[in-house]
Order: structure tokens, then sequence, then C-alpha cells
């Protein structure tokens, strides 16, 4: 194999739609976030794969995403924009078929003016203030809003990843008051929110990352395997030194495989000093800094030189990646470039 290759596993993608699903409970819809090209999977494929399923609605970040949703799944299934109806995206809202999720009373005029009938969600602003009508600006507009063809009312947790805060049971009260005696499907929680109970769940989840394999949901199958063709094997000797800058240099003799993968693919150079490639079952540590292009990685204690190394595998998910970045999951997944080999599989 001469490409780096990224396997993404699609029965295992569906088995955390479900596995979600399951805990979202009875009665409860799980809808399914594929914004960020399905962070970075490919929304199309992704969101095929979750109808099949069983999904029948799907958010994306922007309008713009949901022409690829849309086409992937066709006629029927909801597809949900976050950022509501912004200027410019009434004819995609349209033609599309899309349902915006309204975040000001800007955006409410100018979705009743320019789609009439048209169905539409609300944002509430529950205390993240990032998204979504304050509790003064939904009370001025509540009544006319829900005389018109409102689908859903939803509102974003800021620290559902951490059970214990208080911010959680805090905009929970703040959701209910705001939408108490509203007869309208609706939406609080994502990946994290769904783990905090049935209290958070409502009429209908929202989840992401849990179904992509990552962090909150520590009972997740991996989804993203990344391989990585070896290049070249050189031998090191003692004080010889490898990569940009010289900052790695070898303590004993040593052999150093050289991989094809870098920052440009999403590697990010924060990685180096933690994070090991997989041969099979053993770890080698990446050493010396990651290029735009390439990794080098101490192969010693292999007996055989290897083909490939695995960067992304059964013991190495994207959240042991993340901690060794200082970043987070999402983050790792949304990086991954578009130089890999893509390869769509059922396990
Ligand atoms: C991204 C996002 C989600 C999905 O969140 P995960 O943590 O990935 O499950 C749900 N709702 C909103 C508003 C979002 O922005």
């Amino acid at each position: 194999m001469t490409t780096s290759t990224l396997t993404i596993d699609l029965d295992a993608l569906a088995d955390n739609w479900r596995a979600l699903d399951a805990a979202s409970g009875p009665g409860v819809e799980t809808a399914a976030v594929v914004k960020a090209d399905g962070y970075g999977l490919d929304a199309g494929r992704v969101a095929q794969t979750l109808a099949h399923a069983g999904a029948r609605k799907f958010f994306v970040a922007a309008a713009e995403e949901g022409a690829a949703v849309r086409q992937a799944l066709g006629p029927g299934p909801e597809i949900c924009v976050f950022s509501g109806h912004m200027g410019g995206d009434t004819d995609m809202i349209h033609d599309l078929q899309l349902t915006p999720m309204l975040n000001s009373i800007d955006q409410m005029l100018r979705h009743v003016e320019a789609l009439p009938g048209h169905d539409f969600g609300v944002q509430l602003d529950t205390g993240m203030n990032r998204l979504g009508m304050e509790a003064a600006e939904w009370a001025a507009l509540r009544e006319i809003a829900l005389g018109q063809n409102i689908k859903l009312i939803m509102s974003h947790l800021a620290c559902a990843d951490e059970p214990d805060h208080p911010m959680n049971a805090q905009q929970l009260r703040a959701f209910r008051e705001m939408t108490a005696g509203c007869d309208v499907p609706r939406s609080l929680s994502a990946t994290g929110g769904i783990l905090l109970g049935p209290d958070y769940h409502f009429d209908v989840t929202r989840p992401g990352i849990g179904m992509y394999g990552g962090l909150p949901f520590e009972q997740a199958r991996p989804v993203a395997y990344l391989s990585l063709p070896v290049i070249q094997i050189r031998d090191v000797e003692p004080g010889e030194t490898v990569g940009y800058g010289n900052a790695w240099t070898a303590q004993r003799p040593s052999r150093i495989a050289t991989v094809a993968a870098g920052y440009a693919d999403g590697l990010h150079r924060a990685l180096a000093p933690k994070t090991y490639v997989y041969a099979g079952d053993i770890a080698c540590p990446v050493v010396g800094r990651i290029s735009m292009d390439l990794i080098t990685v101490d192969v010693t204690g292999l007996e055989e030189d290897p083909q490939q190394l695995e960067l992304l595998n059964a013991q190495q998910g994207v959240d042991v990646l993340a901690d060794n970045a200082g970043t987070i999951g999402y983050e790792i997944l949304t990086s991954l470039g578009a130089r890999y080999r893509r390869r769509y599989v059922s396990s």
C-alpha cells in the first residue's frame, strides 16, 4: 500500500448511533449531527448509513452543508440547520427543503417573510451565550412562532461532558421555564446530555461525537482507523539527530522509519512528543518533529521492518491523540486531511 489510508467503519458508526438511540430511551427520537462534513468522515456517506440504521432527522451547521446531505438522502428526512436562516440562505432552504433553527427575531422575520409556511425550529439560549434567542426575545416572539410551522424548540448544553457541573441543572431549569406550555417537540441534548439521563432527553436527542467513536461516550466503538505507509527506513548511530531542529538525538543504535503523513494531513505538531504509531500491537514512538508530509518513528524494537504503521487503531483512538495534542477528539477528527485514501467498510 503506497497511500496513507483512512478507514471508516460504517457498521461501528451505525452501532454507536443505535446505542445512543437506546440510551435516549423509548419515545424519544434520536437525530444525527452531521455538520463539518460528518465530523470529517463524509456527511453523505455518514447520513446514508445512519438513515439506513433508522435516523430520520439530521443536523448541519450551515445551509451549504445541507446540500451534500440532501443529495445523499433524497427527499423525506428532515435536515435542520443550526445557524438558522441567514441572509442569502433563502433559496437553499427552499430548494433543499431545509429546516432552519431560528436564532433571533431578525431571523424569524426573514424566514416568515421570505418563505411563509415553510417549516422552522427555534434555538433558545439557556446560558451558553453562543446561539439562540434569549428569554426576553423569545417571550416577545413566542405566540407568533407557535402560530406558524414550528417543528422543534432546541437549546444546547455548555458543560454536558462534566456530569457534576451545576451549569447542567441550571440550563435544564431555564429550558423548562422557557418552553413550558409549548406544544412543540423539544431537544436539549447532544452526546453528553444523553448520558446525563432521561431528564435531559425531552423529545429529540442530537448526538454527534459519540456516533463517531469519541468521548464522552466511553462505550463507543472506534470508527476511524489510520494506516500510514513506510517510505524509508534507516539506521542512526548514537549522537545522530532526526528531523527539523535536531529535536531528537539517538541514545543507542536506532532504526528510524519515515511514514507518509504530517501536519498537512491534520496530524498536529503538538502530537509529536507523546504519540506512538503501532506495528500490530507494538507501540513505536514518534521521534523528532512532525513535518508537513512526514513523520519519523523509532522502530528499533521491531523484529521485522514494517510496511506500514497505524496511527489510529483499536488501542489508540482519537481521544488518545487529542490528549497528546492538548485538544479534543472532535478537533482530531475534523482535522483529518483531504489527502488520505478513504475506505468505507462494513466490519
Ligand atoms: C455539535 C452540536 C451537537 C452535537 O454535539 P456532540 O457533542 O458532538 O454530540 C448538538 N447540538 C448542537 C447545537 C451542536 O452544535
